[in-house]
């Protein structure tokens, strides 16, 4: 029989899971806390369990993390973490310093089928979808190895911005906010979990129906023929569409849509793009995130001018808008948003 991964049930999973095994429901609790709060992999540390129950778990569920292959630790405390998945695939997740805090950025799929223009996971194509177990299990490796290195940091905030479309491998993305969120777990608040889509039509429905997250939209073109040109797949869904959407979401009092925008020299930078996007987002409850792009090997783009980056801040400032400019962090270990990608293929490696 294939041995079970606990770490890819949900809650509700792993105490059904426990009770067709005979035993009482609460033994599900202790285990998950065991799993999810502390990070424990030695059954022989799980010492409120019973002798007899951790050796059948011993037996039919072995207790296995991504494995960490390299780690990167950038001059400006940026550590990218390569994990190598049950299967030999591998994804990164980057652990970004923020004052004495982390915020992790997850992958959810090995590579993405969206082949944004400037995105090095892009280039990669799609290898295959991440499971649930997978996705949340990132937060484990990356946790269990800050408290031996940096423990006085911990990790507060979650964003999906890593590998791949989140929106596109929604039911295992799903899955793995359950188990973030879980009170017995890791223990994430939605207000701390922000998961980024460059807009699947028919998907923003379900991120605001689950309420384990807040959005965020990864528009990084003011028009719609811009947008075609830097994001061909994501423009199928017409501008006008989205913003609608958008505008429809249900977002609690003082929630506001997180607009990423990513600026590339001499393409959507300038003082005329910054007019466009001020119109387009005009009706929107929203801050803009500006992020500075980071040239990746081969890559068509250039990072904008700073001059060309402070103009356009403070153009949209002026017009009323909150603006945060993204420290470019990681960019020599090639971190940086739009530069995750395995440089080899993936499948079939142990
Ligand atoms: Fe995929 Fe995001 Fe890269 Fe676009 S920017 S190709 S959606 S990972």
């Amino acid at each position: 029989m294939e041995p079970t991964n606990l770490f890819h049930f949900t809650f509700p999973e792993l105490e059904a899971w426990v009770t067709a095994r005979g035993h009482a429901p609460f033994r599900a609790r202790q285990l998950w806390r065991w799993l999810w709060h502390r990070g424990e992999l030695d059954l022989a540390a799980m010492t409120d369990l019973a002798k007899d129950f951790r050796a059948e778990l011993a037996e039919l569920a072995p207790l296995r993390l991504p494995t960490i292959a390299h780690i990167h630790w950038s001059q400006d405390g940026t550590v990218k973490f390569l994990l190598h998945l049950a299967d030999g695939a591998q994804v990164e997740t980057v652990l970004i310093p923020d004052e004495e805090r982390f915020t992790q950025c997850l992958s959810s799929q090995v590579g993405c089928p969206m082949g944004c223009t400037f995105c090095a996971t892009g280039a990669m194509g799609l290898w295959r979808n991440m499971t649930g177990g997978e996705i949340a299990a990132q937060v484990l490796v990356a946790r269990r190895w800050a408290a031996t290195h940096l423990p006085e940091r911990p990790i507060t905030n979650l964003v999906f911005m890593g590998m791949g479309e989140p929106m596109l491998n929604w039911p295992q993305v799903h899955r793995a906010l359950s188990i973030l969120t879980h009170p017995d777990g890791l223990n994430f608040s939605r207000r701390r979990i922000t998961i980024s889509t460059c807009g699947i039509p028919g998907t923003l429905e379900h991120l605001a129906a689950a309420d384990l997250a807040l959005p965020a939209l990864s528009l990084h073109a003011p028009t719609q023929e811009l947008r075609a040109l830097l994001m061909p797949k994501a423009a199928r869904w017409e501008l006008s569409a989205l913003m609608e959407a958008l505008r429809r979401y249900p977002l609690r009092p003082r929630e506001r849509f997180t607009i990423e925008y990513l600026l590339l020299g001499g393409v959507n930078d300038s003082p005329a793009h910054a007019r466009d996007l001020v119109r387009l987002l005009s009706h929107l409850k929203c801050k803009v995130n500006l992020i500075t792009y980071n040239p990746v090997p081969g890559a068509a783009y250039a990072s904008p001018r700073p001059e060309d980056v402070l103009a356009f801040e403070d153009l949209l400032r002026r017009k009323g808008f909150t603006v945060t400019l993204r420290k470019s962090k990681g960019q020599d270990i090639a971190a940086a948003c739009g530069q995750l990608a395995i440089g080899e293929p993936c499948h079939g490696q142990a």
